[in-house]
């Protein structure tokens, strides 16, 4: 099969090298680990994207998790056209920061007050602060494979773009913040017993993806998260969940009502913005109390709780927070996958599919993968074909095969039916 006509994009691209390190914002955009030039995307409406060069795409990206209602949601867009007319920002607080907040704390347990940020690296970042502030500790245990934003001390050995490109950490992170993290496996117990041991009596928290997304989708057992949080417990340290992907995915209240685990933090975004850059965390009433100005811990932002942003918050949470609307997502998304997977055992395919929610994850390997290193580098060559195929056959999933697809609620039956026939095309050209 012919590839697509990328000519505008590529020209798009030649000139983006001249402004950006490569071309882009944002690393994993640049298709380093898949074939051709970034496509250069012009619209997006329900379930499709557009390119530059005017191709047509079923998008399984969405932006990288926030779109769960699709592009361009009417409901949003209405909502942020209507708030705009009032003026963008105004460094003061507004009822917009009140309703989106009023919205959440309402229909979530597990918080009780919240701060609004930018983005999920500054959300995670200040939930780091805190944890250190609110117990007076140093280290932060985090796991291989688990990505938290491109804070320092977070940047090590982190996954999504950074796994991708093969690297461990980043340069320009000093040694010394890096020595309060310790970066231990996912699903050995052993390790978090041994690393608290060691650093008795320092570790500030403990901070793991709700259900690890951004490496592959790396299921946890129900049994080892109810580990992790009672071993927190008894070392006095605190329990953070960074729900930046799995918050208003899996349900409304993310992996903690999925796994019925009381996190002492929890941190949000992407979806939370409905598309716009909004990031949260929060915690109970007690923990809150230690942010400035009430507390000690400084945290702050010029565009924090920006009206514009609420407003698209709003509009997404109002309609995610209707009656049924998970079970409707998930039951389609399940049914698809399922689709998938039978036809995966009946050609006998080496693939497998990881699968929680709206969430969905191809890995190329027969076997359980619950960590890192249990995924196979070299599989990611079967992904790239895969990628290429699809992209000639109008189906746009993330650039990397480390990174989970997602169904959204503009995905109707005709795109998942057309996508499935694409992916069935595709694994044949893979395993032909
Ligand atoms: C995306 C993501 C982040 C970073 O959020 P940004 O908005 O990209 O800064 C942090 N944690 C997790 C789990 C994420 O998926």
């Amino acid at each position: 099969m012919q590839d697509i006509s990328r000519a505008k994009s590529a020209e798009l691209y030649e000139k983006s090298k001249t402004y950006f390190p490569g071309g882009v914002n944002s690393p994993v955009r640049a298709f380093k680990s898949v074939y051709g030039t970034p496509l250069f995307i012009q619209k997006g409406d329900g379930p499709y994207i557009w390119d530059a060069d005017g191709n047509q795409f079923i998008d399984f990206c969405a932006s990288w998790g926030p779109l769960i209602l699709g592009h361009n949601n009417a409901e949003i867009r209405e909502k942020v056209t209507e708030v705009m007319q009032n003026g963008m920002s105004f460094g003061a607080p507004t009822a917009l920061e009140n309703e989106l907040a009023e919205l959440i704390i309402k229909n979530n347990r597990f918080v009780e007050k919240i701060r609004f940020t930018s983005s999920g690296t500054e959300a995670v970042m200040s939930a780091i602060r805190l944890a250190r502030g609110y117990t007076g500790k140093n280290k932060i245990i985090k796991f291989e494979g688990c990505y938290h934003g491109h804070s320092d001390s977070l940047l090590v050995k982190a996954g999504s773009g950074l796994v991708t490109f093969g690297e461990t950490s980043s340069a320009g992170v000093p040694k010394a913040f890096a020595d309060e993290t310790i970066v231990i496996a996912l699903n050995d117990k052993n390790a978090v017993t041994e690393a608290f041991a060691q650093f008795k009596g320092d570790v500030a928290a403990v901070i793991i993806e709700g259900i690890p997304a951004n490496n592959g989708l790396l299921i946890q057992d129900q049994e080892y998260v109810e580990f992790l949080s009672e071993t927190c417990k008894a070392n006095a340290a605190l329990l953070i969940f960074d729900e930046v992907i799995t918050g208003f995915r899996v349900g409304f209240e993310g992996a903690a009502a999925h796994y019925g685990i009381k996190p002492d933090i929890v941190t949000y975004g992407k979806i939370i913005g409905g598309g716009l850059p909004v990031g949260m965390y929060g915690a109970s009433n007690e923990i809150m109390a230690h942010v400035s100005p009430d507390g000690g811990v400084y945290q702050a932002g010029t565009l924090s709780g920006n009206p514009v942003a609420m407003a698209a918050g709003i509009a997404a949470l109002t309609i995610l927070s209707s009656e049924g609307f998970y079970e409707q997502l998930n039951a389609k998304a399940q049914a698809f996958v399922n689709e998938l997977k039978s036809h995966i055992s009946e050609k006998g395919y080496e693939l497998k599919i990881f699968t929680v929610g709206s969430i969905f994850w191809f890995a190329f390997t027969s076997k359980d993968i619950k960590t890192a290193e249990d995924i196979d580098p070299a599989s990611m060559d079967k992904f790239k074909i895969m990628h290429r195929e699809l992209l000639n056959r109008g189906i746009y999933f993330g650039p990397s095969g480390y990174e989970v697809g997602f169904v959204s609620a503009a995905h109707t039956q005709v795109e998942l039916d057309k996508a499935k026939t694409a992916i069935f095309e595709a694994l044949e050209v893979v395993f032909g």
